[in-house]
């Protein structure tokens, strides 16, 4: 795992935040819906790990498994790559 990311869970535990970051576009899978991993409704969405499940179902996930990574928010954007305004 990068040092980076290891950083951010560390905080994000510190925080007691359980609430995920999927913003990139990434976490969207436009072939289509595939059952979710926690719940079996369909949804577009994966995880970095590029397992179909809600936001809202691993948020709760993270809740029920503290300290667990199967489900991670996005590192923080670099704004300095990514910002052209
Ligand atoms: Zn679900």
């Amino acid at each position: 795992m990068p040092a980076d990311l290891a950083d951010l869970i560390a905080r994000r535990r510190a925080q007691g935040s359980r609430l995920l970051v999927w913003r990139d576009a990434s976490h969207y899978d436009h072939r289509g819906e595939r059952p979710c991993v926690l719940c079996g409704r369909p949804t577009p969405l994966r995880s970095h790990r590029r397992e179909p499940a809600h936001k809202t179902c691993a948020e709760q996930w993270l809740t029920d498994h503290p300290g667990d990574d199967r489900f991670l928010s996005d590192p923080p954007a670099r704004r300095s790559a990514d910002d052209h305004a």
